[in-house]
């Protein structure tokens, strides 16, 4: 069974001290090919310094995150217009919305959310998306520039199936985390994973975070690492009602021609 994390955040300082086990760990569970998010612009160098180290394993993102779009700045948007040029980096973003924490404020993301897409436009680059609590501008905005990027992925889908529907109907994919195993905020996940046409699901664990709760045992640490991917494709499988070689190849197969990993970096 082969997996692409198309979600982990392996810049993170608590994978500093043992990666190269992280991906030995996840290469054992058949999780061999990762995107690493880039959610700012310290971020996305940082991204790009461990794909460049990591060819054929790890790709990566170049964007700034909605939490830190009042740091985007005109040197960020010229750095990343050329980080978007490199062949290591396989999408913009991660960019988008995020009226949970309203970290930066709204006025602020809609513009920074917007020069990402223009950016994506301008380039041909598919978009690595977040959405929380922002449904109706995120969806406003995504859909004026969707014609003009060849495809989006919504990662982290925790959204409504109303919600989910929107996005298929934008032709988006869809990325889905451990989150579906959180009995507390994650169970109307499980009812309508289904619903998503397999080619348009995409599988990631936002590592290290949302590590899966049904993790048998738990790890002590509760620091959440690729490896943890197979146990998430196992759960969505389970949802699904497929078995999860199916899951595993269709997820893959969606991943590889959304990021073009079959191309060399
Ligand atoms: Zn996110």
């Amino acid at each position: 069974m082969q997996l692409v994390d198309i979600g982990a955040n392996l810049t993170h300082e608590s994978f500093a001290h043992d990666f190269a086990d992280v991906l030995a760990r996840a290469a054992a569970q058949g999780v061999t090919r990762m995107l690493v998010t880039g959610a700012s612009r310290e971020g996305s160098e940082l991204a790009l310094a461990l794909a460049q180290r990591h060819p054929g394993v790890l790709w990566a993102t170049a964007g700034v995150h909605p939490h830190h779009a009042i740091d985007y700045d005109e040197a960020t948007d010229v750095r990343l217009r050329e980080l978007a040029r490199l062949p290591q980096v396989r999408a913009v973003g991660e960019t988008g919305l995020d009226y949970h924490r309203n970290y930066s404020p709204r006025e602020v993301q809609l513009q920074v959310f917007e020069r990402q897409l223009a950016i994506a436009a301008e380039l041909g680059k598919p978009l690595f998306l977040h959405q929380r609590d922002a449904h109706a501008d995120f969806l406003a905005l995504l859909r004026r520039y969707r014609d003009r990027v060849p495809a989006a992925v919504v990662h982290c889908f925790t959204d409504t199936r109303e919600a989910l529907r929107d996005y298929l109907a934008l032709d988006c994919h869809i990325g889905i985390t451990g989150w579906i195993c959180d009995e507390r905020r994650g169970t109307h996940l499980r009812e309508f994973v289904r619903e998503i046409p397999p080619g348009r699901l995409l599988i990631e664990t936002d590592a290290p975070y949302l590590l899966p709760r049904t993790v048998r045992p738990p790890p002590s640490h509760r620091r959440n690492e690729p490896m943890y991917l197979r146990h998430i494709c196992e759960e969505i499988a389970r949802d699904r009602g497929e078995p999860v070689e199916a899951t595993a190849a269709h997820s893959t197969d969606a991943a590889v021609a959304f990021f073009g990993l079959g191309r060399q970096a």
